[in-house]
């Protein structure tokens, strides 16, 4: 969700968060890098979304700050003592969402990310049950007092504001209580949000997780920074979009097949090839090669490109309002 990008790319595959790979920036960095003058705020029950997703004050984030932040209070084990059943970790829940709304209602940041976490915890410890549900009930009324407070800001400064509240993974299929494993339910999540200028691509794709930071770029009308706009894998759920879910197949007769959904009628796409991918071990941004163009309506174009085997290479589809990429490995 905060670098646009799928785990190949940032490398954060679980809670441990080992080893995330900081050259795929996130939203946060991705806004002051266009516009240091915006505001950052964070409001979370983990403390580790801030200090190693967002990496505040890393080296290897440029020494990104928030400008406002409130979180830790799961390391307070004197005013939030640990319960079996995490009911501590509602309570924290409650705070967080309480300050989230207060920051919104007085300080108005361009960027505010809250994450609430019993929901998980009540899904782990009861499954799908009644309690579940409760824990599901308790969380729209944390987001739903935030949500007044924005209702508040739009009513009384005449500003306009957009929500997106979604989650990191499903649950289960046979007892909702874990996850991690490839089933339906697991995998799927959902996307839920005032924003007013939806797209085809919202309503006839299959939006993920990824496409919530473009959305927002799009929605503060900043332009993803050009060396992230070749990487990211999402694609704005609002405005115009050109192009999305770009698939490269490598046929017998060592042609690549390239195709994309089109999403707009007129215009071209741009096909390009990277042969490196350094992006990866050192942030540099790769030298693309112009394999051509095709119409954006046709959703194909066949490059006559022999790739060796082992190789990985980027290829970036440019379209007027947006740009996609597909990793392949060839064999
Ligand atoms: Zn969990």
């Amino acid at each position: 969700m905060l670098t646009a990008a799928w785990v190949n790319k940032h490398n954060v595959w679980g809670n441990g968060i080992e080893n995330p790979n900081y050259n795929y920036h996130t939203i946060f960095r991705m806004i002051k890098d266009v516009a240091p003058e915006k505001k950052l705020a964070v409001f979370s029950t983990w403390q580790d979304n801030r200090t190693k997703l967002i990496g505040e004050g890393k080296s290897e984030t440029r020494n990104i700050l928030l400008d406002y932040k409130f979180d830790g209070l799961e390391l307070d084990t004197v005013n939030f003592p640990h319960d079996k059943e995490s009911k501590y970790i509602q309570k924290i829940d409650d705070r967080v969402a309480l300050e989230a709304a207060k920051c919104v209602t007085k300080y108005a940041p361009d960027l505010t990310w809250v994450y609430l976490q019993y929901t998980d915890d009540a899904g782990h410890h009861f499954g799908d049950s009644k309690k579940f549900d409760e824990a599901v009930l308790q969380a729209d009324k944390q987001i739903g007092m935030i949500y007044e407070a924005i209702l508040k800001r739009q009513k009384k400064h005449h500003e306009e504001w957009v929500i997106f509240v979604t989650t990191d993974h499903g649950r289960d299929a046979i007892t909702g209580k874990g996850h991690g494993g490839q089933t339906a339910r697991e995998r799927g999540t959902w996307i839920v949000t005032n924003a007013k200028d939806l797209n085809n691509y919202f309503y006839a794709g299959n939006p993920g997780i990824v496409d919530i930071t473009p959305s927002i770029m799009q929605f503060l009308a900043l332009p993803i920074p050009a060396q992230s706009r070749v990487e990211v894998d999402g694609v704005s759920l609002i405005g115009k979009v050109s192009l999305a879910n770009p698939y490269v197949l490598l046929s017998s007769s060592k042609k690549l097949q390239i195709g994309w959904d089109a999403y707009d009628s007129e215009g071209v796409v741009k096909i390009s090839i990277a042969q490196t991918n350094n992006f990866l071990l050192t942030g540099t941004p790769d030298a693309l090669e112009k394999l051509g163009e095709a119409p954006i309506k046709s959703g194909k174009f066949v490059a006559d490109f022999l790739p060796q085997a082992g190789k990985v290479y980027k290829i970036v589809l440019e379209g007027k309002y947006n740009t996609v990429n597909k990793w392949i490995i060839s064999n």
